[in-house]
């Protein structure tokens, strides 16, 4: 199974060994001698595995016989061991898989009829970019979104939405807490010690996150705490959308399609259980892979055009709502332009790949130049930081930075170098400073369109280097190669680890490219600087989506001054503000092994 390479890589190997924190009961062999006359039980295993607990009375004596319950492991168990991760992992994630999504659907009463729960699936626009780019010739994303609506209706799903009108809200309430921490950061209050700390790293990849909250609980200050579009998109449907089809929560069952599997175990995460209701927000979490394999098992072809295709329906929320920038979500580039349209000076944005590397590129803001004041400072330093590798280097420099400790992992122990500086009005940066306000981290190299739940071609194991340009023998470490196909694997993920470049520069063409109208377009230089990416601010998808997220702020948080506000960074009465931080904000929470190593006897 395919994760990324945050959950795989390190001390962690694809096998249940007797580790430190799971090991199995050893067998006894001196057993205690039973005082005569002591009451006794003995545990029974009949012939269908199930276990008995037969109470003896006084030894010797025969009893009654109570069958046992049998023990269950959930997946927060899971995430709360330090032990074996992947291979068990592995093993309870596939109760998130077509075949329950497919159960459900079977079992789920008629409409109306006690107990029916009103499905909904969520696709986010990377699953949709791969699933286009897998078939030849590529529907736009748009067309496909319609395509795979009109199938999933078929299977009794009540709605089909994509995930951009999640990501948007996801973009604006970032906006609000880099602006939050850089304000903190100003006065002083964001330095060592502080829970909020920048640089603000963004934490929509749950590999990421998990790697962080795993090895580096020193990072956990400084990464948003702004939820992921697919939980957002969780809040809306089950809250905000449930509230508008008079259903409470647990009267829906929400199925979101991701490009990872990772997205499976942020979805299990304790933060995201309503625990009033009883039910998560979201339900099972497919990969984009598992759809199209749950889409062929019930004899569906995506290949064949749905009718009407052109007519792409919003319904209750906007689809494609354009977010230029990258295909990982445009975290940075939503708050550069947040950054560039609030600033009263004219700014301009300059970029440099780190060794060359398209996955590791920084960019900094600075205020245009003048012939009188000579050669300006930057306002904002960022990067773009994805793949383990760059991952590795990129928690180095914030601990350098930022002057905290690494403590665990092969990083090793490294000193705090700098110490908390005052910055000036206006900058988040400090003069002659070069570490970073604000990085979009990801744990795929790639990206997100190169998620592990992404179709893929199945001739790319034959490659003998992996993405990151590792040479893998992939034959010593135990990897099943498929037999050699041009064509993309349907059910995807089942090949290597990582596609291609080729296959990647597929997807992401599918991704950015719609012949009816570029759904989510890619950066286009802007007049004023080369590289600022143009943000489509005045197209009306975006008046739309920026109206509806007002609205959905004030019904799901009830402020005093409903509708006074300007936008959604206008701040709203402590109560309502509260509420605001339950609806889009999430916890994070170092994982502290129990178990001390030189303890454990082997
Ligand atoms: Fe999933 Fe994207 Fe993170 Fe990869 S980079 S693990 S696809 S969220």
């Amino acid at each position: 199974m395919a994760f990324s390479g945050a959950l795989t890589l390190t001390d962690l190997n694809d096998f249940i060994n007797p580790s430190q924190a799971c090991i199995k009961p050893v067998e006894q062999f001196n057993k205690p001698v039973a005082e005569p006359g002591a009451a006794a039980t003995q545990i029974e295993v009949d012939a269908q595995g199930g276990y008995y607990e037969v109470a003896q009375g006084a030894v010797g004596s025969s009893g009654s016989r109570k069958k046992l319950e049998t023990a269950q492991i959930s997946l927060n168990d899971c995430l709360a061991c330090s032990g074996c991760i992947t291979s068990a992992e592995s093993v309870l994630i596939t109760l998130q898989s077509h075949e329950e999504v497919l159960n459900f659907l079977s079992t789920n009463p008629p409409y109306s009829a006690p107990g029916h729960r009103i499905p909904i699936l969520s696709i986010s626009p990377q699953s949709l970019a791969s699933l286009s780019a897998s078939l030849s010739p590529s529907p736009p994303i748009s067309a496909h979104l319609h395509r795979i609506s009109q199938l999933a209706s078929q299977l009794g799903f009540f709605r089909t939405y994509d995930t951009t009108f999640a990501r948007h809200i996801a973009h604006l309430e970032q906006a609000v807490e880099f602006s939050e921490r850089a304000e903190a950061k100003r006065q002083g209050n964001g330095g060592e010690g502080a829970e909020e700390r920048l640089p603000m790293l963004a934490s929509a990849c749950p590999g990421w996150v998990c790697y962080a909250e795993k090895t580096h609980g020193e990072m956990l200050p400084f990464m948003s705490r702004v939820k992921s579009p697919q939980q957002i998109m969780g809040t809306l449907v089950k809250e905000w959308l449930g509230s508008q089809w008079g259903a409470s929560p647990e009267q829906i069952y929400h199925v979101t399609v991701m490009p990872c599997y990772d997205k499976k175990l942020e979805a299990s995460r304790q933060d995201f259980y309503n625990e009033q209701y009883s039910t998560r927000d979201v339900d099972c979490v497919l990969t984009t892979g598992e759809l199209a394999l749950l889409l062929r098992e019930k004899g569906f072809d995506l290949s064949q055009p749905a009718p009407s295709e052109s007519f792409a329906a919003d319904y209750e929320i906007p689809s494609f709502v354009p977010h230029p920038g990258s295909t990982s979500g445009s975290y940075l580039h939503s708050l550069i332009h947040s950054i560039v349209t609030s600033s009263s000076t004219k700014l301009v944005l300059e970029t440099c790949a780190v060794r060359g590397s398209a996955d590791y590129v920084e960019y900094t803001l600075k205020p245009a130049q003048t012939e009188e004041a000579g050669p300006s400072q930057p306002v904002f330093r960022a990067a773009t930081c994805y793949g383990f590798r760059n991952l590795q280097n990129l928690v180095r420099k914030v601990a350098r930075d930022a002057g905290v400790v690494t403590g665990k992992g092969a990083l090793g122990r490294l000193p705090g170098a700098t110490a908390r500086r005052r910055l000036r009005p206006g900058a988040t940066t400090t003069e002659g400073d070069n570490a970073y306000d604000f990085v979009e981290v990801m744990a795929c190299p790639g990206g997100c369109v190169n998620g592990g739940g992404q179709m893929k071609p199945s001739d790319v194991v034959k490659s003998i280097t992996d993405e990151e340009g590792f040479v893998r023998d992939w034959t010593n470490e135990g990897v099943q190669l498929d037999s050699p196909s041009p064509a993309p694997t349907p059910n995807g993920g089942a090949s290597s680890r990582w596609g291609d470049k080729a296959w990647l520069r597929r997807t992401e063409e599918a991704y950015w490219t719609d012949e009816t109208g570029l759904p989510t377009p890619p950066p286009s230089p802007d007049e004023g600087s080369p590289a600022l990416p143009h943000w489509p601010t005045g197209s009306e998808k975006h008046r739309k989506a920026d109206a509806l997220a007002m609205r959905v702020l004030d019904e799901l948080c009830h402020p005093v001054d409903k509708g006074d506000r300007a936008g959604w960074a206008s701040r709203m009465d402590d109560a309502a503000e509260r509420k605001r931080r339950n609806a889009f904000r999430t916890h994070y929470r170092a994982v502290e092994s129990e178990v001390v190593g030189l303890a454990v006897k082997w």
